[in-house]
């Protein structure tokens, strides 16, 4: 059987903190990184008493560097200094011990000498009972492909000594895949797992800073597992993630991520095993299949009475009708077409706590799922509990799961051919009519701005606890520094969600972050059939849109062959333009609202991407609107 296993170094805090995190997240295993015990504050068979405690195997000690094909003296301290680890390796109950290839600029690259050694230590390790595991590194002075190490250990030729497998070390050297499927199991020492992004940097670089949890990066991470796995190996399965972001984040966080990121990689496998008609692997209960999503229910805005006049102004001059009031709470339901937007203004529970944090903002999102008892049981298997909210007598139960920022992720059914879901009517009281027409006809995206430290988190979230898949990460340049977005959708494309990030503290981002007091949802784009007769009737319902300098539709006139007209209606209604092969796209954006999120309303003709072209464009509109902004607060001195 397999076992989920996790490398000390992922993980930030001390090492009492790290076993914990790990334990605490359903790891079974461990690898402890020496460096952790320099600042551990007792004695190593403390660290095996506690990983005991916790049910976690010291699955290796790591890492021994710079051994095989040292030239004399070097050679002998290294033998002495082997001798030390296996003396901790006693304290600490770790049976293997990892030496990473040689690095060092006076390693001799006989291949014949390296393994020579690696036999005199194996030897030396059998005595105490000890395994020796021998990894590529990528920048290793003369061995940097599994193939050299492989050919290594088999020279070396000792039924305890075997090679370690790190995918981003194969992955990085683009070595071959498939030929792992043909090693011996018990040749194989160790399976360490690690994803990177398809990024172009020396290998040292980018594994120090950017290794990251399988799903996150761009590795083929489950052909590797899988290859293992058919060379019948069994042994740990072990997390091995160098990355400054996740040191710095709380080691729960991490390992919670590191577990999820396992759980659907072995997930995955499982499902391709079972094509192919092999058992499982996977170790204890299956997940629950994620449910199809079908599209957001809702959108819920917390707010309080005095700012909510403000905000539901904006949603009328966007064609929201207020159709139905809470029953029992200070809700209202503004709707038009299948776009519903509920106003939280409740004193006390979920949303009020939300709104002393972030003010005037969205606090969940609904969605649609066909079975949402399962897409419950899935969160919950991956580690997001359910929320319990205060519920009055005879409303509806709607379940939900903690998103970011502690937003709530609310689980719907999906009633299709019915147009008010059954949860509506129990909780809301409607004024005639049920219905609202109006120019928005659905939510086409909303995007979520995260603090740096956490992208990746929520990148997991998505795609492990909701199912999500995602597509490949943009760059675009912000007046202040840069902006990076990966979107994330339903595998529907019902609901799509762009992640975002910036670099740079006066970015976009980073102003969001700052205002808002975390992440939280930025954007919120409805769809809309007509654009230009939508801006008409929203200038004239008093909705302040995002002043477009002049020179963008000079730009805009140069690029493409509009016809004249349509530029200069764009340019009076302030619309911005992009184009595909074969298609074309109409957006604007609205004003800030209190300097935390805005509306944008678009309209696609066979277009399917999100107007990135334009985004500079808009990044610096609203790096403007804010300098004013604070001008005026300056002139007032406030
Ligand atoms: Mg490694």
């Amino acid at each position: 059987m397999l076992r989920w296993s996790i490398a000390t170094v992922s993980m930030g805090g001390t090492l009492e903190v790290k076993l914990a995190a790990a334990a605490r997240a359903g790891f079974r295993a461990v690898e402890i990184f020496e460096n952790d015990l320099t600042f551990f504050s007792g004695k190593p068979r403390d660290v095996r008493a506690r990983a005991q405690d916790l049910g976690l195997e010291i699955a290796a000690l790591q890492p021994m560097r710079d051994f095989e094909g040292m030239p004399e003296p070097m050679r002998a301290r290294n033998f002495e200094r082997a001798q030390r680890k296996f003396d901790l390796m006693d304290e600490l109950g770790a049976k293997l011990l990892c030496i990473c290839s040689n690095v060092h600029e006076d390693a001799l690259g006989e291949p014949e000498r390296s393994a020579a050694d690696l036999a005199e230590l194996a030897d030396l390790a059998a005595r105490r009972g000890y395994r020796i595991g021998y990894e590529a590194l990528a920048w290793g002075k003369h061995v940097k492909d599994w193939m050299q190490a492989w050919d290594i250990v088999r020279m070396a030729d000792r039924p305890n000594l075997g090679i370690v497998l790190d995918s981003f070390h194969i992955c990085v050297r683009n070595n071959p895949i498939a030929p792992i499927a043909d090693l011996p199991a018990d040749c194989i020492a160790l399976v360490q797992v690690a994803d990177a992004p398809a990024i172009l940097m020396d290998p040292m670089s980018l594994s120090r800073h950017h290794r990251c949890f399988p799903g996150q990066g761009d590795y083929p991470v489950n052909d590797f597992i899988e290859a293992a796995i058919k060379a019948g190996y069994r042994g740990p399965l072990s997390l091995e993630i160098f990355n400054d972001q996740f040191r710095g984040a709380p080691a729960n966080i991490v390992a919670r991520d590191g577990m999820r990121a396992l759980q659907t990689c072995g997930e995955t496998l499982d499902a391709r095993r079972a094509e192919q008609g092999l058992p499982a692997t996977r170790i204890g209960p299956a997940l629950p299949a994620p449910a199809a999503i079908s599209g957001i229910e809702f959108v819920e805005f917390v707010t309080s009475s005095a700012e909510s006049p403000r905000l539901v102004a904006l949603l009328e001059g966007l064609g929201f009708r207020r159709v139905a009031r809470h029953r029992s709470k200070d809700v209202d339901l503004f709707r038009q077409n299948g776009v519903n937007i509920v106003v939280n203004r409740e004193q006390e529970g979920f949303a009020h706590s939300f709104y002393l944090v972030h003010g005037t903002s969205v606090c969940a999102l609904a969605l649609r799922f066909d079975d949402p008892q399962r897409a419950l049981d899935r969160a919950n298997a991956l580690g997001a509990p359910t929320y319990h909210g205060r519920v009055g007598p005879g409303e509806a139960v709607i379940p939900a799961v903690a998103g970011v920022e502690n937003s709530l992720i609310y689980f719907l059914k999906d009633q299709p051919g019915q147009a008010a879901p059954s949860h509506w009517d129990r909780d809301f009281i409607f004024a005639n009519p049920v219905e609202a027409a109006g120019p928005l006809t659905a939510v086409d995206h909303l995007s979520n701005v995260v603090r740096r430290s956490e992208f990746l988190s929520w990148i997991t979230f998505y795609k492990a606890v909701l199912g999500f898949v995602d597509e490949p990460q943009v760059e675009v340049a912000d007046p202040y520094g840069a902006f990076y977005s990966r979107v994330i959708r339903s595998p529907d494309k019902s609901v799509r969600i762009p992640v975002n990030i910036g670099d740079g503290g006066a970015t976009a981002a980073s102003r969001f972050i700052e205002t808002f007091g975390g992440g939280g949802v930025q954007q919120i784009a409805f769809a809309t059939d007509d654009l230009f007769a939508f801006v008409e009737q929203a200038r004239a319902a008093g909705v302040p849109f995002l002043t477009i300098p002049d020179n963008y539709y000079d730009d805009l006139s140069a690029r493409y062959d509009l016809e004249p007209g349509v530029i200069e209606r764009m340019r009076a209604l302030g619309i911005l333009y992009d184009r595909t092969k074969g298609g074309e796209f109409f957006h604007i954006y609205t004003t800030m609202f209190d300097e935390r999120f805005f509306f944008e309303v678009l309209e696609r003709r066979s277009y399917d991407l999100f107007g990135a072209a334009n985004t500079p464009v808009r990044l610096a509109a609203q790096a403007n609107e804010a300098d004013e902004a604070a001008k005026a607060r300056a002139a007032f001195g406030g």
